[in-house]
This record gives structure tokens, C-alpha cells and sequence, in this order.
């Protein structure tokens, strides 16, 4: 089996790619040049892992969940924990890696794109840490949803700005990005916030998220003297799972299970399953699994968990399911709202609604392993941000 994904342009099997207009062509391969080399520089290797562990606060804990392991009773969990970082979730390791990059390439503009605001927020977060402009691009109708965010994104110094055309969501958003960077090449850098879009960044993405799966191999290793059963994440664009899985790639032994928002129903079409539901397609510069219709218009995703309403899916994730090396199941709102609760109530610890889909998938796992299994939960983020929304759903 290759490992050595993706290839040269690219591709994870037949996923992956790079479908960029010709004004791209040239920052992109830029760009893929410098991630070579940083790849193979043991100052830019320490550089990121000081700022991993000084500002982020890593290694975060691998911590063996009692009460949920006793509740659920055919599994021992381990949950990683992701959303004991600054800011609350994984994606500052991924943020804080691409400026870094950023910063090698001489860019003093940062731009990026968000749905809910999360990305926006973390990257916000890592351009004050190193005095970088900042904007923001965000359909008009999330900056209304998520006000609080647009206003944390602000206090840190970044100009947010509403996009108002198309469906004024993170799609629309994301052309407008892509338009800003071709205009302003020579001193703007584009964070993108998943495993997903053109090449390089879904394993540059990968990259630096992967060091979630390495420390917590390690953290198993050394506390049970052997490897997990299981590996569950959540899936959005994919990068906390991508990032937790990676490092197990070659262990056949360890399964693994990327669980996407099923939203009202996976017989609706308000989900955002999309590998269980969608078909090949091209979205963001990168052939995947994508939610659209008869005419491959692109579909509105829904979840009750912004960070998970996201129509597309990384390619690696494609290329893990239709290899057979990862399966990916669904857990729908009401699921995940009661998955939330389980950990809030038997951990002490409320999960983001992203990450509650993964705790609410162990219940069915449960069932299904025969003796004793373990599973490590990537526990991606904390639920502080979701409170509105939820004590509204309640
Ligand atoms: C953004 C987000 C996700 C989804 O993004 P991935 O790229 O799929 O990881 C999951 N959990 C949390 C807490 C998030 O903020």
C-alpha cells in the first residue's frame, strides 16, 4: 500500500488535484515550493513546535474518560484533548503553521475565509501574535448568524468583510478570497482552514494537524503498551480526524471512523454527509466527494454544528473510504445534542456540537464491538462558543 501521498501534482489516488485558473498556477506552485523546503528544515520544525507548546499549549492531554467508558461498557475511551488549546480547538495548530510559512515567504497580508467564524477566529488569533494584517472574507448572512465571532475577529485587529453575493455563505465567501489573493499576490498570503482545496494545502493542512495523531500514538503507546482499537473524529473539511489518523495510517490493526453531520436526516437533504451522500466533484480547486444536485449545482449543507456545514470534504478522506481505510458513519442533530450531554454529565467536560457527533457515534459503536474494545476520541474542540445556541435547543 503507498503512503507516500499525495503524489507530485497532487493526488491521493484518484481524488485530490489541483484545479486552479491560470492566475493561480504561479502563487500556488510558489507556495508548494516553500512547503518542500520547510518540510526538510529542522529551524522551521522548531520554530512551529515552539509556538505549538509556548503560545498553543501543547502536548495536550490524552485522558482515559472513566465514567463514560463505564457508562458505555464495551469500550475504554481515551479523548484527546484538542479543546484544552488557546482559542478552544485544533485549528490553531493549523493557523499557526501557515503563518509561519507565511512569514518565511516575506507576506505581511493575511487573508482568509469563514463560515461560522471559527477559522476566522484562529486565524485572527495567529496574525496578532505576529503583528500581520488581517481580512477576513464572510458571507453576509454568517456574519448576522455569528455576530459574536465577527466581533472577536475585530477585537483582535482583522477587517472583516461581508460577501454579498451568491447564497452570503462560506462558499461565496471563499470566491471572494481566492479573487483578493490573485489581486494582491505579492504581499498576501491565504490561510485556508481544512484538509481541503488546491493543492498543496490539503497536505500542508494535514501536515501540521497531524501532530494530534503522533502525540496521542505515543500518549497510548506509553499507557496502555500497545495501540488503540479505534480511532473517532468528527468530520467537517476533515483535518482534526485527518490529523489524528494519519500517524496510524500503516497500523491495519487500528480502524477508523470519521463521523459526518447527518443534520434533520440523512433521507433529507439538510445534512452534511458528504461522503456517505454526495458524489465526485470539483469544489475549491481539489477533486472530492461533494453535496450536489442533479445539475452538479453545488448543495447548502446543513448541521446544527457550524464548523460541519460545509458541502465538500478533504481528499484524503475520500481516497481512506473508497480504499476501504477509514468508514464514515453519521450521527444526526438530535444525536449529537444528546452526545453533548453524555460528556458534559459523566466527564465534567461539554464538548463543541462539532465534536459532540464523534462522542454520540461511540454509543453506537458500543453496541456493535463484541468483548472489549479501545478507542481514541479526538476531542477537537470546547463547547463555551455553541452555549447560545444550545441552552435555544434545549
Ligand atoms: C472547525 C471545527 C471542526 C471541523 O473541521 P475539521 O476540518 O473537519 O476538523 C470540528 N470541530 C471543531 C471544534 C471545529 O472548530
Amino acid at each position: 500500500m503507498k503512503t507516500q501521498l499525495p503524489d507530485k501534482g497532487g493526488h491521493f489516488g484518484p481524488f485530490g488535484g489541483c484545479y486552479a485558473p491560470e492566475t493561480l498556477m504561479g502563487l500556488l506552485l510558489d507556495l508548494e515550493k516553500e512547503f518542500h523546503k520547510i518540510r526538510r528544515d529542522q529551524k522551521f520544525r522548531r520554530e512551529f513546535e515552539f509556538y505549538l507548546k509556548e503560545y498553543a499549549g501543547r502536548p495536550t492531554n490524552l485522558y482515559l474518560a472513566k465514567r463514560l467508558s463505564a457508562y458505555l461498557k464495551t469500550l475504554k475511551v481515551y479523548l484527546k484533548r484538542e479543546d484544552l488549546l488557546h482559542t478552544g480547538a485544533h485549528k490553531i495548530n493549523n493557523t499557526l503553521g501557515q503563518i509561519l510559512v507565511a512569514r518565511r515567504m516575506g507576506k505581511t497580508r493575511i487573508i482568509a475565509e469563514t463560515g461560522a467564524g471559527q477559522h476566522g477566529v484562529a486565524t485572527a488569533t495567529a496574525a496578532a501574535l505576529f503583528g500581520l494584517k488581517c481580512v477576513i472574507y464572510m458571507g453576509s448572512k454568517d456574519v448576522r448568524r455569528q455576530s459574536l465571532n465577527v466581533f472577536r475577529m475585530k477585537l483582535l485587529g482583522a477587517e472583516v468583510i461581508p460577501v454579498e453575493s451568491g447564497s452570503r455563505t462560506l462558499k461565496d465567501a471563499m470566491n471572494e478570497a481566492v479573487r483578493d489573493w490573485v489581486t494582491n499576490v505579492r504581499d498576501t498570503f491565504y490561510i485556508i482552514g481544512s484538509v481541503a482545496g488546491f493543492h498543496p494545502y490539503p497536505v500542508m493542512v494535514r501536515t501540521f494537524q497531524s501532530v494530534i495523531g503522533q502525540e496521542a500514538r505515543r500518549q497510548f503507546l506509553s499507557k496502555e503498551g500497545r495501540l488503540p482499537n479505534y480511532l473517532v473524529a468528527c468530520v467537517g473539511g476533515g483535518s482534526n480526524a485527518m490529523g489524528l489518523f494519519h500517524a496510524f495510517y500503516k497500523d491495519q490493526s487500528v480502524k477508523m471512523i470519521g463521523v459526518e453531520a447527518a443534520g434533520h436526516g440523512l433521507h433529507t437533504h439538510a445534512h452534511a454527509a458528504t461522503l456517505m451522500k454526495g458524489q465526485v466533484g470539483v469544489l475549491h480547486g481539489s477533486k472530492s466527494m461533494l453535496l450536489q444536485d442533479k445539475d452538479g449545482q453545488v448543495q447548502m449543507a446543513h448541521s446544527v454544528a457550524a464548523g460541519l456545514d460545509y458541502p465538500g470534504v478533504g481528499p484524503e478522506h475520500a481516497y481512506y473510504q473508497k480504499i476501504g481505510r477509514a468508514q464514515y458513519v453519521a450521527i444526526d442533530d438530535k444525536q449529537a445534542i444528546a452526545g453533548l450531554k453524555l460528556l458534559a454529565r459523566t466527564e465534567g467536560i461539554i464538548p463543541a456540537l462539532e465534536t459532540a457527533h464523534a462522542i454520540a457515534y461511540l454509543e453506537k459503536l458500543a453496541r456493535r464491538v463484541r468483548g472489549k474494545a479501545s478507542v481514541i476520541v479526538c476531542l477537537s474542540g470546547r463547547g463555551d462558543k455553541d452555549m447560545g445556541q444550545i441552552s435555544q435547543l434545549i
